[in-house]
């Protein structure tokens, strides 16, 4: 688990300011869903925190530690995409073991991780199958495995329900906070769709233009609207 902590975390792309400074803490353990429209800036926000993108200004804190300009690398976090970006020439197997691999873990870990994880996932007698013989929920479960072996603190998760199909994403909500209770993890969840973060969120986080409009529980930001575009947000059926 890891407490996390944005202090008037911004961000620019030359002269454009798409995130003006967000502050807000997730405690650990918590389950974050960082929720906005399309171009809010979520993506933007999650990539700062993985330093896949620079921060412009502000501080980004895991258990009071300033990780704003470290390497991704020396982040203890794993970060899972829309897109599965799994080696389509590799097995199940190799690509979940694959970051343990490149890091010189010793194999006999390598090999317990990666049957914990496969257990975890349900993903039993696909171990040597290659991504181009699976189904889109088993390659999505196969990139999860791949977060999972590397037993981070922090999971990040950028929409990654959203190349499924109504049935599956609702299946994999459930198996997505499942593994966050198991693993004891702390996480952000990005999603555009409010009926996501209202099932699975311990708090919500909106997200309007780069500009945080109201941090709570579903329930707070369902009867205690800050403003009339919470209220739409969160009000209106998908
Ligand atoms: P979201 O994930 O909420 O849809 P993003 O974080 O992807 O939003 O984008 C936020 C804003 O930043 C958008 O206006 C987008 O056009 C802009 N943006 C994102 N990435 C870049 C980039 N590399 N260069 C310039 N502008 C960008
Ligand atoms: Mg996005």
């Amino acid at each position: 688990m890891a407490h996390l902590e944005l202090q008037k975390v911004a961000k620019s792309y030359g002269a454009v300011e798409v995130i003006p400074g967000v502050d807000f803490e997730i405690n650990s353990g918590e389950f974050l869903v960082l929720v906005g429209p399309s171009g809010s800036g979520k993506s933007t926000l999650l990539k700062m925190i993985a330093g896949l993108e620079e921060t412009t200004s502000g501080k980004i804190l895991v258990d009071g530690q300033d990780i704003t300009h470290l390497d991704p690398s020396a982040r203890d976090l794993a970060m899972v995409f829309q897109s599965y970006a799994l080696y389509p020439h590799m097995t199940v197997r190799d690509n979940m073991s694959f970051a343990l691999r490149m890091r010189g873990e010793d194999p006999a870990v390598i090999d317990q991780r990666v049957r914990e994880a496969v257990a975890m996932l349900d993903l039993g007698g696909l171990e040597d199958r290659k991504p181009g013989q699976l189904s889109g929920g088993q390659r999505q479960r196969v990139a999860m495995g791949r977060c999972v072996v590397r037993n981070p603190k922090l999971f990040l998760f950028d929409e990654p329900l959203s190349n499924l199909d109504a049935k599956l994403r609702a299946q994999t909500r459930i198996e997505i906070r499942r593994l966050h209770e198991r693993l004891k993890a702390t996480s952000i969840f990005v999603t555009h769709d409010q009926v996501e973060a209202m099932t699975m969120a311990d708090r919500i986080a909106l997200l309007k233009d780069g500009k945080l409009q109201q941090i709570g529980s579903p329930q707070d930001l369902y009867l205690r609207p800050r403003n009339t575009f919470v209220a739409t947000f969160i009000g209106t059926p998908e």
